[in-house]
């Protein structure tokens, strides 16, 4: 149930294993956050090794880490496979900070190198304002073995692949119940019904109450994306990467050049407002400009918002809730490899093929906390934001004064 990517690969895993396959999707295929993000595909999740190593352990952070560098791979893999020229898949991320870090930062590519043998690039300050003409940037993290693509012509190529084995998709087919009789599930939807052996819940930040457990287990929060007219020599003076950009503020900016550096795919802020602003692209070109002044004459061309589901954990939601009945959510902003993997690990479970699964066991399904839980998300990101901007200020005032910092 829910054809984004975490249903979309299940299914796929599932189909090339033998399996009949059916996909119910309550609107079309990708119409939640995995046809409308941004599209970088990079390794890691929502939250950082550190915060989940303390609830895990040390080894079953750096496993569940490799697998996250996995999920990276198995996009790059499907879109090799099955050779899907419109996902425009081009390789390069760039992290870049927006404070002095230089320490932190070759440090933590060193422990990189080390602890999972994954090689990142080291940016001065000047490298970044090569590629990147802005006062705001200081230095960043070149991984070329990350990329970006175009998501909703990607799950488009994985429900084709699906269709070519036998698979049924059933697009505008919400499931509104789920029973059990004599071992086999039925799944019901407002023109029919399905029975199936096992039935897996993908339906991310658009998990309705259909399982009150799932609905009481994570937190929708949107977030926003616009895209300019095409302004390539405008665009020119400001971006001079072909890789994706994010930086490192916890209510960061990601973006990229799209349509051969025509145009600027530009994402940013999250809130657990359900309703969407009618001024979204006024507030993202403040974020442009304020980064890029010399891009204040841009023109939005078109913005929309998109719905994630967050745990509190902050970690995918894996796992099995009865006999038969699996769930893969909650990929927060970190979706496109971990749906990947989510949908990996959970079709080897129902194909009894391996238990990795499991190893998403100790982030379960916690209770979000209802309207207080929600109101915490956002006073955390307002705190967040906060934060950043202090951060920022005292390395702007340390350049400012002269001082040098540490090397
Ligand atoms: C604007 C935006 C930008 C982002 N940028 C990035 C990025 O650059 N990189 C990154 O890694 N991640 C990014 N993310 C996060 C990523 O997109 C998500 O984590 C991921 O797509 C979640 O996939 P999913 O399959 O779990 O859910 P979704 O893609 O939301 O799919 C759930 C589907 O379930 C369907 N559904 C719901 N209820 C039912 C029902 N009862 N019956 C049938 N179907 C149902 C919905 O219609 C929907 O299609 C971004 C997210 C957003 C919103």
């Amino acid at each position: 149930m829910g054809a984004g990517l975490a249903g979309l690969t299940a299914a796929l895993v599932l189909a090339r294993a033998g399996k009949q396959v059916v996909l119910l999707e309550a609107e079309r295929i990708a119409w939640g956050a995995s046809g409308r993000n941004g599209g970088v595909v990079s390794p890691g999740y929502s939250t950082s090794f550190n915060k989940i190593a303390s609830r895990t352990g040390y080894d079953n952070a750096r496993l569940l880490h490799l697998l996250s560098i996995e999920g990276v791979e198995i996009v790059r893999n499907n879109i090799d496979c099955l050779d899907i020229q419109e996902a425009h898949l081009r390789d390069g991320a760039l992290r870049v900070s927006r404070f002095e870090n230089s320490v932190e930062t070759q440090e933590h590519i060193k422990w990189m190198e080390q602890t999972f043998d994954y090689p990142l690039e080291y940016k001065s300050k000047e490298d970044v304002q090569d590629l990147l003409v802005s006062e705001k940037y200081f230095n960043g993290i070149s991984d070329s073995r990350a990329f970006h693509f175009h998501p909703l012509n990607y799950a488009i190529g994985l429900a084709n692949e699906l269709i070519n084995l036998g698979s049924k998709i059933f697009e505008r087919s919400r499931a509104v119940k789920i029973s059990r009789k004599n071992g086999t599930a039925v799944i019901e939807t407002l023109s029919g019904l399905v029975r199936a052996k096992d039935v897996l819940i993908t339906c991310g930040g658009y998990t309705d109450r259909l399982v009150p457990k799932l609905a009481n287990s994570y937190i929708p929060i949107s977030t926003y994306m616009v895209i300019t007219e095409s302004a390539k020599e405008l665009i020119s003076t400001a971006i001079r990467s072909t890789a994706s950009v994010g930086d490192s503020r916890r209510s960061s900016d990601y973006y990229r050049l799209v349509d051969n550096g025509e145009r600027i795919l530009w994402g940013g802020m999250i809130t657990t407002q359900q309703t969407e602003p009618a001024r979204l692209g006024i507030m993202l070109k403040k974020r442009m400009i304020e980064t890029y002044p010399q891009l204040a004459s841009i023109n939005i061309e078109r913005s929309w918002s998109g719905k994630m589901a967050y745990a509190k954990h902050l970690m995918p939601q894996i796992g099995k809730l009865d006999e038969g009945l699996w769930y893969c959510m909650s990929f927060g902003g970190h979706g496109m490899n971990t749906t990947a993997i989510g949908g990996t690990v959970i079709a080897e479970a129902i194909l009894r093929a391996s238990d990795r699964y499991k190893l998403f066991s100790p982030f379960g399904l916690e209770w979000n906390g209802g309207i207080l839980g929600t109101g915490a998300v956002q006073l955390t990101y307002w705190h967040y934001q906060i934060k950043d901007f202090m951060q920022e200020r005292k390395s702007q005032n340390q350049i400012k004064i002269g001082v040098t910092p540490c090397p």
